[in-house]
């Protein structure tokens, strides 16, 4: 193979491989690693340089407080689960919630998903006991295998390139829908018209949709039918967590000499990954794409001081998005010192709340699960924090699913600890089923409004 000018100046500067990486698979055979590694860096981007940059824009204007993130997925894809039915159904719903947040809210809603690329898991535990038998710990379809055997479990880097193909042909359908004409938001009574009957909140959708119709027939009438009704611009993102293969899909853009990893338009570094000194900040300090971090609840304001001045030392808004994910009862005594010291230094990052990783619980039945309640309580301590300091709640990033999962307990369609066995079938964290989170953008919108 013939390494051009582009690959060799990339990996000039994978500095990050010089730094200790957390939660790397431990590939029993390297060569085939190396391989791999060869192949991916041969193979085209999945998104351009260019669109990075558009999320970039869009992410500063929620930096500035002129527009709200929906940012929304599994916790984790599967390989199995790509199909035009799964996916449809999860943009449907990001699709249904951005329709309440814009309408509900009258903010601009900048949607993206963790999807096309959540394929990689960090994990609390390295290995996992069932029946007196321990195996490795499944890290995701990207790494290895779901089945509790021994065999499944063992890395295998021959999954990457699988994670990159199901990333293309997923994100090639997400394409598809967002801009082939089902995103018209004339579509607004379609996106709901198999949930409708079922469920208040659809029910509560179908009159928000009956709306924003009589809006959309007002405006004709009128004269007007703009081309941004036709379509949605949606990006993909999910958590930088294999560096072998976010370092292989590290491009350098032709218009600008600079790094971009095109894996995602955006890209973030999970909680279990964010040490200062290591290899993701570093790898993440590298490239141009924006960037999110998770700070739990023991992030100091020091720290997030120094993300800043390492990930955005131009002091770009749009560049930096904080995750904050500190549960339900830590968030409204964590955050106010973060989001008054990083205010004060001058910096506009843009602020996030991920309300669903703070507060997993396991229940009686040995499912771990998440409280609709606890999920909403910490979304509200989130918009007090912001409300008290005058600055932006900026967005929120859920775990979702389009599939009438029973997965977290409670929501308007009531789901109690004894249903979660019906439909549990998250391969890793308890996601919102399609009806809690149309529920949860209502009250959100109501928040925002407020
Ligand atoms: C996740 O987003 O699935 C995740 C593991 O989150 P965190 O890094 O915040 O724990
Ligand atoms: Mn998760």
């Amino acid at each position: 193979m013939t390494v051009n000018a582009d690959s060799r100046s990339v990996a000039a500067q994978a500095t990050w491989r010089n730094l200790p990486a957390a939660q790397q698979p431990e590939y029993p055979d390297a060569e085939a690693l190396r391989d791999v590694i060869a192949e991916l860096e041969t193979y085209p981007p999945l998104v351009f340089a260019g669109e990075c940059d558009q999320l970039r824009a869009r992410m500063a204007a929620v930096a500035r407080g002129e527009a709200f993130l929906l940012q929304g997925g599994d916790c984790a894809e599967s390989f199995d689960a790509v199909s035009a039915e799964h996916i449809r159904a999860k943009l449907k719903t990001l699709l249904q919630m951005g329709a309440v947040l814009t309408y509900a809210a009258s903010v601009p809603v900048v949607k993206v998903g963790r999807i096309a690329g959540q394929y990689s898991k960090p994990r609390s535990k390295p290995t996992e006991t069932r029946d007196g038998v321990t195996l490795p710990t499944y890290r995701g379809d990207s790494v290895n295998g779901f089945d509790f055997t021994e065999a499944a479990r063992v890395p295998d880097p021959e999954r990457l390139k699988r994670m990159y193909h199901a990333s293309a042909s997923t994100l090639n359908l997400v394409r598809a829908f967002t801009t082939g004409g089902y995103a018209d938001l004339r579509q607004v009574h379609a996106w709901n018209q198999d949930f409708v009957k079922s469920s208040p909140s659809g029910q509560r959708y179908e009159q928000l949709a009956r709306e924003i119709d009589n809006a959309l027939n007002f405006m004709r009438a009128c004269g007007t039918d703009p081309e941004e009704f036709k379509t949605v611009e949606f990006f993909a993102s999910h958590e930088a967590l294999l560096l072998d293969y976010e370092s292989a899909l590290t491009r350098v853009d032709s218009r600008t000499g600079q790094l971009y990893d095109t894996s995602a338009h955006m890209v973030w570094i999970g909680e279990r990954t964010r040490q200062f000194d290591h290899a993701h900040i570093e790898f993440a300090a590298k490239i141009r794409n924006p960037i999110g971090i998770k700070l739990g609840p023991t992030t100091t304001a020091e720290e997030a001081l120094q993300y800043i001045e390492r990930l955005d030392p131009e002091r770009e808004p749009g560049r930096l998005t904080f995750i904050v994910r500190m549960g339900a009862d830590k968030i409204r005594d964590r955050l106010p010192e973060l989001v008054e010291k990083v205010t004060a230094s001058g910096a506009t990052v843009a602020w996030v709340t991920d309300p669903m990783h703070g507060n997993t619980f396991e229940a009686a039945s040995g499912h771990k699960t998440r409280r609709f309640d606890d999920v909403l309580d910490e979304v509200k301590g989130f918009f007090e924090v912001h409300k008290a300091l005058g600055t932006h709640p900026g967005g929120i990033h859920v775990e979702l699913t389009g599939d009438d999962v029973t997965e977290c307990v409670g929501g308007g369609d009531e789901i109690f600890v004894d249903d979660l066995h019906q439909r549990y079938e998250t391969a890793c964290d308890p996601r919102l089923n399609r009806s809690q989170s149309l529920d949860l953008a209502f009250l959100v919108a109501e928040m925002y409004r407020d």
